[in-house]
């Protein structure tokens, strides 16, 4: 559809003039005339508008033909440094302050906030690997991790100490950079943090000596992490301000502790619970028993009582995992698997004889020695 002719105007007409034939339009073919309204007409007629009637959008028509409608990014290509995965529904808006665009990669906040965001330290993400036991109980795990570090000489300012802080040669102070780009679609203009002065603005008149002005220093270290007591598997663990630190000063990262958990042979664990298979004699399941169980933390009697069939699941209170952050437990649950024996002795064989005899079955035993 070409928008000027849809609403009867010349290309070069003057804003007014849009706004004008759109409202006459408008009217003539609204769909709530009744008679002589017109809703397909009048749609296209608000479409064309909708474009013609917006500055910057009306530039793009006018260049390229056709106006985004959002879901742009595709096909852009040729940014470097910026992620766009997770940002497929960003609506780009050409023609106008691509300021803008970048303030909606980053959540706003204009300039301070993007220079905040960047010289912060970055996050680290770590795995540890626990035994079945040590999630359980929790534990403190040792780790070595090479990191950067707020140099202690400079304080984390990055000028030696006394010497004065001057503006940013490269950003002129402004504590960007900016980048012009060329893409089919026309000059795009990327801003990124400056490197020089990590977004302040300002750089060390005189460096510091011990971290060349960084205000950080790479280290390897020895870092202990608590494990809450009952932490499950893949759980992660953020350490606020654990990460690296950040550029002159600028606040540190966060730790991302990855947990993996190494399965029990003994113990299923699901959520909280316990879950663990017995077995029995089939004579414990008919009379029934007391046996021992292993929970995750000592030996426990369950009673059987008789009559018990395979599969039956019994709970023990109270013997699961405690759940992190609090001092409630799950529970144990116990799967009675009833075994029979394959082989049996004379005297077995008797014995069950009688036993048949005593209930009154008809029945035809496959083993004929148990008869003789
Ligand atoms: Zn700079
Ligand atoms: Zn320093």
């Amino acid at each position: 559809m070409d928008y000027y002719k849809a609403l009867g105007v010349e290309k070069n007409a003057s804003e007014t003039e849009i706004k004008k034939a759109y409202r006459k339009l408008a009217q003539q073919c609204h769909p709530d005339k009744g008679e002589g309204g017109d809703e397909k007409k009048f749609k296209e007629v608000t479409e064309a508008y909708e474009i013609l009637g917006d500055k910057q959008k009306r530039a793009q028509y006018d260049q390229f033909g056709s106006v985004d409608k959002g879901g742009g990014g595709s096909g852009f290509g040729g940014f470097e440094g910026f992620d766009f995965g997770g940002f497929q529904n960003v609506n780009f808006d050409f023609g106008g302050n691509f300021g803008d665009i970048f303030d909606t990669f980053f959540g706003g906040g204009g300039a301070k906030g993007k220079q905040a965001r960047e010289s912060r330290g970055s996050d680290i993400e770590i795995v540890i690997q626990l035994d079945f036991e040590e999630a359980v109980s929790g534990t403190t795990k040792e780790v070595n991790l090479s990191r950067y570090e707020s140099c202690t000489h400079c304080e984390g300012k990055g000028n030696e100490p006394g010497s004065k802080m001057v503006t940013c040669n490269d950003c002129q102070g402004t504590g960007q950079k900016v980048k012009i780009q060329r893409t089919p679609l026309g000059q795009i203009q990327t801003s990124a943090v400056c490197s020089t002065c990590g977004g302040n603005g300002k750089t060390p008149e005189k460096k510091c000596t011990t971290c060349r002005g960084e205000g950080r220093i790479l280290k390897d270290g020895i870092i202990k992490i608590k494990i809450p007591i009952g932490i499950h598997d893949k759980a992660v663990l953020r350490l606020t301000g654990k990460g690296e630190a950040g550029m002159q000063g600028a606040s540190h990262g966060d730790l991302f502790v990855h947990i993996s958990i190494t399965p029990s042979k003994t113990f299923e664990r699901i959520k909280d619970d316990i879950h663990t298979t017995q077995h029995v004699h089939v004579l414990q399941a008919v009379l029934g028993d007391e046996i021992k169980v292993k929970t995750i933390y000592d030996e426990t009697i369950l009673k059987i009582p008789q009559g018990t069939e395979s599969g039956k699941v019994f709970r023990l209170r109270g013997k699961g995992v405690t759940r992190v952050g609090s001092s409630e437990k799950g529970d144990h649950y116990v799967k009675i698997i009833v075994d029979i024996p394959e082989k049996l002795s004379k005297k077995e064989r008797e014995l069950y004889g009688e036993l048949i005899k005593e209930s009154g079955l008809k029945i035809t035993p496959q083993n004929k020695s148990i008869f003789g």
